[in-house]
């Protein structure tokens, strides 16, 4: 039996109330890739955003291991205690593979999953980073209409979706282990160039002083780069998210940034300056979702895709031809 489709003002009347429920099957709209799911889920955005409501929004990355939802876990912990609500998304382009995701299957953040106060969504599958992507900046806003006034973005630092994350939160978070003098080995120069903050986890036990020298070593490092335009220079932290040390430094050194943008105006352009980079993203994957899904492409999309490997078509020109004929019939 097919369920039918919770209506949108019923959706919008509940989230606005911040029951999880509507706002759990809202974002199960947004990442539905249904026509008439689609409807629905903007006009839910439409009427949820007519209600402003100030936020903070977190992006944190590190490879897998770093300790990313144990550290979400302790810092959700924190700031729950502190009166704030505490939406966690995740960005893992990896979840629809058939590999299964980086971000794991295992038991994530067991005490923020049941906090009333912290709402938790794993990462929307899709099949490409920028559909990912967007179902991610639009559930970010239904979170923000349900009164959640921390966002808490997760990736993985694979791939480009560090970047995409990135390009919708205020704050870019670097998670990283100290290792044995190799610190400035191994890691993307863009990550580190992106990060508003490395901070260096598992400093507890015997690694307390390794994390600190590792600490030191990244803070020259980042002297080496050009300060940031909203005269932000990124700091670099130790803490242990198992021991609960030092995350309130990290909470405290965010706060600050977050005022100090705010009062030049940096916070706000930055937020422009992404919606300017959502507009333009979102056209590109609209046509180009339109496109492969057209009668003129889909059915003669694997004859192309045969002739260009077999050599007999050059790709300039299965393109032209297959753009042509979208638009012949568009
Ligand atoms: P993720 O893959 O980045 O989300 O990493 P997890 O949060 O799942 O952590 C990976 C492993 O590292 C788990 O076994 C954690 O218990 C452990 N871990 C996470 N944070 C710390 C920490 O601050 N200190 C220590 N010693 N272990 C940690």
């Amino acid at each position: 039996k097919k369920q039918p489709s919770p209506s949108a003002d019923d959706l919008v009347e509940g989230i606005l109330k911040g029951d999880t429920a509507a706002l759990g099957k809202a974002i199960t709209l947004i990442e539905s890739n249904r026509d008439d799911h689609h409807q629905i889920a903007n006009n839910v955005l439409q009427k949820c955003l007519s209600q402003k409501k100030e936020s903070i929004r977190i992006g944190i990355t590190g490879v897998p291991g770093v300790g990313k939802s144990t550290f979400i876990e302790t810092l959700g912990g924190l700031l729950t205690e502190q009166g704030n609500r505490v939406a966690v998304l995740a960005v893992d382009p990896t979840s629809s593979q058939s590999k299964g995701s980086i971000m794991g299957d295992k038991t994530r953040m067991e005490a923020l999953v049941k906090n009333p106060r912290a709402f938790i969504r794993p990462s929307p599958s899709g099949e490409l980073l920028g559909g990912v992507a967007r179902k991610t900046r639009e559930s970010t806003l239904l979170c923000e209409a349900a009164g959640y006034n921390i966002v808490l973005i997760e990736t993985v630092g694979v791939g480009q979706s560090e970047t995409a994350v990135h390009g919708m939160v205020d704050f870019f978070l670097l998670l990283k282990l100290s290792g044995a003098g190799d610190e400035l080995q191994g890691i993307k120069r863009g990550i580190v160039e992106m990060a508003d903050a490395i901070v260096i986890n598992k400093a507890d036990g015997d690694n307390i002083k390794r994390a600190e020298a590792a600490a030191k070593e990244f803070k020259k490092a980042l002297h080496l780069y050009p300060p940031k335009p909203n005269g932000w220079t990124p700091k670099t932290m130790t803490c242990s998210a198992t021991e609960n040390t030092g995350i309130e430094a990290v909470w405290e050194m965010i706060r600050t940034y977050i005022e100090q943008t705010r009062k030049t105006g940096h916070f706000k352009e930055k937020r422009k300056q992404q919606n300017r980079n959502w507009l333009f993203e979102t056209i590109g994957e609209r046509l180009k979702s339109e496109f492969f899904q057209s009668e003129a492409v889909r059915p003669v999309i694997k004859k192309f895709e045969a002739q260009v490997m077999a050599g007999t078509l050059w790709p300039f020109q299965a393109a032209e031809q297959l753009i042509g004929r979208f638009k012949n019939k568009s």
